[in-house]
């Protein structure tokens, strides 16, 4: 099956007896034993419920895994991942993570002794200059959020086999609809299902998916024992978003690169960042390892009083956090998602009170265009 085709019939077609196309939505917190000592295979809902098993099975396929797990956030899933790991070890991150996951590793990873060390994972030579005796994973997002800098995943994958290290990828901003990092090599892919797999701004999900069945084993535990688990209604939404998972990231990039371009003609437009552009620092590798380069643009305009004229402006677009679904979005990452980054950092990045970030829809082009168009200043 190609992977337009998993995206629609990816968890198995096998109608229960009524023959239902949509997969019911098994709302039950507990399940009846046949007899003492007989099980369905079910018990609890925290353990194990049909819907969410549809949900995972479904991300395996679509992420050519050995396992899935599904969780309740995008963040439960990086929490989990994070619990695989023991006091006393060293992780190498990218330097432009999403926040949240910044957030996670200062306050909690490093309360439990598990010590994270940023790198600028698009440069190779910086990551082995990072390698301690004690590092046990090398954590990446690519392209990251929000200056899109691009890791090359099977490079990586290359120098974490050497050391013996996890090469775990966020895979959130491509999906494996244009990405897929477990065949280049890496062990664990995580997704805010939240943003392109839900697809609509209406459902918070995570995902785990791993190559080998140990850690999902071990991740089970750890989600059955915390109790993150997605619940069986929010699965269903997922998998009805994955439907139309390849028709929304063909629209959105298409769309994305319209305006893009368009962004790039507006003189009070300093810089436009977008992985599809070929004189993007990591064109070539983008090329090579993924099949599209999804809907994120930033930009730095002249000014900060443009960038705020921009944002009270806009009518069809939303100024709202978040990505991935059908309605565009801006965003003002110094003061919302990046708010919590150290100035210094944020300021290296080039993230600063110009700086602003769009999730492009699946509205016409021109729309959105016309929307930004009368959004700017006069
Ligand atoms: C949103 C996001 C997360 C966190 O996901 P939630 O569903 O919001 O908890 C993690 N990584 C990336 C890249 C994200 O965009």
């Amino acid at each position: 099956m190609k992977i337009d085709t998993v995206c629609v019939h990816g968890m198995g077609n096998s109608p229960d007896y009524t023959g239902a196309v949509s997969a019911p939505i098994y709302q039950t917190a507990t399940f009846a034993h046949i007899a003492v000592g007989e099980s369905t295979g079910f018990d609890y809902s925290r353990a194990g419920n049909p819907t969410r098993e549809n949900a995972e099975e479904l991300i395996r396929v679509l992420e050519g895994g050995d396992g899935a797990a599904a969780f309740s956030t995008g963040m439960a899933a990086v929490s989990a991942c994070m619990e695989l790991f023991s006091p006393g070890s060293h992780i190498i991150a990218s330097d432009d993570l999403y926040g949240g996951s910044v957030r996670l590793f200062s306050h909690i990873s490093v309360k439990n002794g598990v010590e994270i060390e940023y790198a600028d994972t698009s440069n190779i030579q910086d990551i082995s200059a990072c390698i301690k005796k004690n590092t046990k994973a090398l954590y990446i997002e690519t392209p990251t959020n929000p200056t899109l800098q691009v890791t090359d995943i099977a490079a990586c994958a290359a120098i974490a086999k050497q050391n013996s290290l996890l090469l775990i990828v966020d895979n959130t901003f491509l999906t494996p609809y244009f990405q897929r990092p477990l065949l280049l090599g890496a062990d664990i892919v995580i997704h805010s299902g939240t943003k392109y797999l839900g697809g609509h701004n209406d459902t918070l999900a995570g995902f785990l998916v791993a190559k080998d069945t140990d850690i999902i084993e071990k991740i089970r535990f750890i989600e059955t024992m915390v109790g993150s688990c997605l619940s069986p209604f929010d699965s269903w939404l997922i998998i009805r978003g994955i439907k139309t998972l390849a028709l929304r990231m063909e629209k959105i990039e298409e769309n994305s690169k319209k305006v893009a371009e368009w962004l790039k003609t507006r003189k009070e437009v300093k810089r436009v960042l977008y992985t599809g552009f070929e004189d993007h620092p990591q064109y070539e590798i983008s090329k090579r390892q993924s099949d599209g380069f999804g809907g994120i643009i930033s930009f730095e305009t002249t000014s900060a009083e443009i960038a705020v004229t921009i944002l009270n402006n806009v009518k069809m677009i939303y100024f709202a956090e978040s990505l991935g679904g059908t309605d565009t979005l801006i965003t003002y990452p110094f003061l919302q998602t990046h708010a919590d980054v150290p100035e210094k950092v944020r300021e290296m990045k080039g993230i600063n009170d110009r700086f602003l970030r769009l999730s492009v829809g699946i509205e016409n082009s021109d729309d959105i265009i016309s929307d930004l168009e009368q959004a700017f200043p006069l």
